[in-house]
């Protein structure tokens, strides 16, 4: 039986990563991959883009997660910087410290990756199916450590698969869909494609202001994925044993910067000034020309009527709709997840190592675990940072 020091398993941007880092101080490394190529969920990140990271300072970047305190020692550990020079590339930062290649090729980043890896044995289409108590591998191989990095649930064509959870004993978290577009219970056709900017997007308590972008099926664009992920949170379900049942509403305030009472002191004044031109026309001010025929026939409103004809009524719920307009929501479009909420439960996971506290040289690393963050870059900072950590400390133990 072939031995190893140190079997990392998965190579996904963390699973390359923590193999990278562990080779550093081991000659005796192997890369289990199944597939036959590594990284292809990371092709097609950032539509293909790759949003590799987010510029901001660490501090700030931290406070996006809700499991900081677990990452703080990761994110130190190996930063943006360290990440960034690993490459031959240039890179530009976007709106909301989105960092790129400049390329935008998110093929750069794997093959800037995969030439890092140096003094590792790769084994493509090795699919593990089991690891015994002393780590012995689908019968076939011997390890002294094990860093885990199969990934999550989502995109399962890219190599996930929510079985893998069960390699281990480790106890897990809820999983759940994490930044994924709503399916709303009406067919929003004849808008898809339109985009709203700037808007706020609530779901109780919760509100994310950003784009949100139609769809044939429902609602996604930044906003509205962000948004997703404090709503699956919300509900109780766990993709272990069940599919979520979604019947919730969510409401757009389509004029942010307006209050009710400066929308209606506005309309005021201008039905009178202004009372020959049609609503259609007048609510160019308010909205993008594509979603103006959609909201009137929401409210109940014929497009041509003049704004001297619009009575009191009518005025009312065109302030109400402009600043609530609400969306029945009745499902998640799960296909198209981004992350995965819950996993591998971080309190038997010591941050310092990314060690199981339960399993002594059981590493893991990734998403995998129960961590996530927004759109933006947040999650592959996860991966390289916990994979680099893994790999290192499983390397120097
Ligand atoms: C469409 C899309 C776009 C995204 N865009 C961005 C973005 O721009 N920026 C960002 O920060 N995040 C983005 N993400 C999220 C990001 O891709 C993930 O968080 C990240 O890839 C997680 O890395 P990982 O290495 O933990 O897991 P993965 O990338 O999923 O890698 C896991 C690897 O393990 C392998 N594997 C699984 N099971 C086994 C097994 N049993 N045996 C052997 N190998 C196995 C898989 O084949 C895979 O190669 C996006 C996600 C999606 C789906």
């Amino acid at each position: 039986m072939e031995e190893y020091e140190i079997a990392v398993i998965g190579g996904g941007p963390a699973g390359i990563m923590a193999a990278i880092a562990a080779s550093q101080n081991s000659s005796s490394v192997i890369l289990l991959e199944k597939n036959f190529s590594l990284g292809r969920k990371l092709l097609i990140t950032g539509g293909g883009r790759c949003n590799i990271t987010n510029s901001k300072p660490i501090n700030t970047l931290l406070n996006s997660y809700s499991h900081k305190n677990f990452l703080k020692h990761s994110f130190y550990s190996f930063t943006n910087e360290d990440l960034l020079s690993l490459f031959d590339l240039e890179f530009i930062t976007e709106e909301d410290n989105r960092v790129f290649p400049k390329s935008g090729k998110s093929s750069d980043i794997l093959k800037g990756l995969t030439d890092k890896i140096e003094d590792v044995s790769i084994s493509y289409n090795f699919e593990v199916t089991s690891i015994t108590n002393d780590f012995v591998i689908n019968d076939k191989l011997k390890a002294d450590k094990i860093i885990i990095a199969t990934g999550g649930i989502t995109y399962p064509q890219t190599g996930c698969d929510i079985k893998n959870y069960s390699l281990t004993s480790h106890p897990l978290t809820e999983i759940k869909y994490g930044l994924v577009p709503l399916i709303t219970k009406n067919d929003l056709s004849e808008i898809a494609g339109v985009t709203l900017y700037d808007v706020v997007i609530s779901y109780k308590k919760s509100r994310v202001k950003g784009n949100v972008l139609f769809s044939h099926v429902g609602l996604t664009g930044p906003a509205v994925i962000n948004l997703s992920n404090e709503i699956s949170e919300g509900i109780s379900y766990n993709l272990l044993e069940n599919e979520p049942e979604i019947n919730l509403e969510v409401a757009i305030d389509l004029c942010p910067e307006l209050t009710r009472e400066n929308l209606m002191a506005k309309f005021n004044k201008d039905f009178q000034s202004k009372g020959k031109t049609m609503i259609k026309n007048y609510m160019k001010l308010f909205l993008t020309n594509s979603f103006i025929e959609y909201f009137l026939n929401e409210c109940k409103i014929d497009g041509e009527t003049q704004l001297s004809r619009i009575n009191k009524k009518s005025k009312n719920r065109l302030v109400e709709n402009l600043k609530r307009f609400v969306f029945e929501i009745t499902g998640f479009n799960d296909k198209l997840a981004k992350v995965t909420i819950g996993g591998v439960d971080i309190k038997n996971v010591n941050p310092k190592t990314m060690e199981s506290k339960l399993i002594p040289n059981l590493y893991f690393a990734g998403e995998v675990l129960d961590l996530h963050g927004p759109t933006g870059g947040y999650n592959l900072k996860i991966a390289f940072s916990t994979g680099y950590l893994a790999g290192l400390s499983a390397s120097e133990k």
